[in-house]
């Protein structure tokens, strides 16, 4: 069904950058989580661990497949864990679970009330801006053991879901930066997407 097999070398994916297709395509539903979707997350895993800049987050398509399969890794860094810091009911749940996967996983509802963080992506690197996004969204999805789970999601979660749902959808974070910033990374974006297209030429595509 998929090719991502031939993608990368053993464990680890390569992952595609600004300018390949994957990455403005909507993705298909996961029907059914079988060995080929529990690799997947597995690969996706060690891929967004062992990347040089290791990620919080990464979609299916940012390895090349476009399935709706995400993977999460939120969790506090040590110095942070320090601070007192509320969790939301999502970060409770979710956290001694990461790293994970989240299979078909959708945003019911967002509060009015929004934040505005600084967002990076493993497949746009160099490039960096500002995002405004609801600060709380209420997330459904499926755990790679079947699990439906149904919980509202704050702090670097709800950034980091948002963030990784749009790459489901075929938006990327530069998308939603202002236009001021838009034009301080065009440079980057146009850099990558050069690079892009030579490798996906030396890959077949
Ligand atoms: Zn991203």
């Amino acid at each position: 069904m998929f090719d991502f097999l031939k993608i990368g070398h053993g464990r680890r994916m390569r992952v595609v950058c600004n300018g390949n297709s994957a990455l403005r395509e909507i993705s298909m539903p996961v029907f059914e989580i079988n060995d080929e979707i529990r690799q997947l997350a597995e690969r996706m895993i060690v891929t967004m661990k062992e990347n040089e800049i290791p990620g919080v987050g990464l979609a299916a398509p940012q390895v090349g497949v476009n399935v709706r399969m995400i993977v999460i890794d939120t969790r506090p860094q040590k110095k942070e864990k320090k601070k007192h810091v509320e969790l939301s009911p999502g970060e409770q749940l979710l956290n001694p679970k990461m790293p994970m996967a989240l299979i078909n996983p959708e945003i019911l509802s967002s509060s009015a009330e929004t934040e505005t963080g600084c967002e990076g992506c493993l497949s746009l690197p160099g490039v960096e801006g500002d995002v405004t996004r609801p600060a709380r969204v209420l997330l459904s999805a499926k755990t790679i053991d079947g699990e439906d789970i149904v919980t509202e999601c704050g702090g670097l979660l709800a950034r980091c879901l948002q963030h990784e749902i749009d790459h489901l959808n075929g938006i990327l974070f530069f998308d939603r930066l202002s236009n001021e910033q838009k034009a301080e990374n065009q440079e980057v974006m146009l850099a990558l997407a050069e690079q892009e297209k030579l490798l996906a030429k030396a890959e077949g595509k």
